[in-house]
């Protein structure tokens, strides 16, 4: 899972909906890229490669907050517009670390983990910055690669139609190669 040793993918000049890449930013802690991206509406800001490539991040925020108030005009969101995404963000948490949980064989039970990214500290907030708020209640988490965890790039909102379509692909209950159900996600350089 080590990010140590690939190849860094040059997305200088790149553009991914509302957003055009300027540089390369800098290398996290975990060993994620990050780029200095400007905005169709004119800001710049520094994203996560791994959300531009899989489309999780498609602007500055100005989108995000144009969907925010698309909710609250039609009367969907709560007071913490966040409810729905920290409520995805516990349940996967626990999907992967809890055996006492219906499913868990699924996921933590056959090796699936969440990143360090979105388990520490700030981890809520790398999450909703890393996958952007639910684009409807009918959305939630699909991991893209179902043999791999819960991380940036391989996780993404999606409808019940179009999970079920992804499901198909792969057999439920293989275990992971390599990662032991009692290991944690390696941290990269
Ligand atoms: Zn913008």
């Amino acid at each position: 899972m080590g990010r140590r040793g690939r190849k860094l993918m040059d997305l200088t000049g790149r553009v991914f909906s509302r957003l055009t890449v300027v540089r390369l930013s800098h290398k996290d802690r975990h060993g994620y890229t990050h780029w200095l991206c400007r905005c169709e509406c004119g800001n710049e800001k520094t994203i996560l490669g791994a959300s531009l490539r899989s489309g999780a991040t498609k602007s500055c925020r100005c989108w995000n907050q144009e969907a925010g108030a698309q909710r609250v005009k039609h009367g969907c969101a709560r007071s913490g517009q966040t409810t729905a995404e920290h409520r995805a963000w516990v349940e996967m948490r626990q999907r992967c670390s809890n055996p006492r949980r219906v499913g868990w064989k699924y996921y933590g039970g056959r090796g699936i983990r969440v990143c360090w990214r979105w388990l520490s500290l700030d981890g809520f907030q790398n999450f909703l910055e890393d996958m952007g708020p639910r684009p409807s209640p009918e959305h939630s988490l699909d991991r893209i690669d179902n043999d791999s965890h819960y991380e940036p790039g391989n996780v993404r909102w999606a409808t019940k139609t179009e999970q079920s379509k992804n499901r198909r692909k792969f057999t439920r209950t293989r275990r992971v190669p390599g990662v032991r159900p009692d290991e944690s996600l390696p941290i990269a350089a």
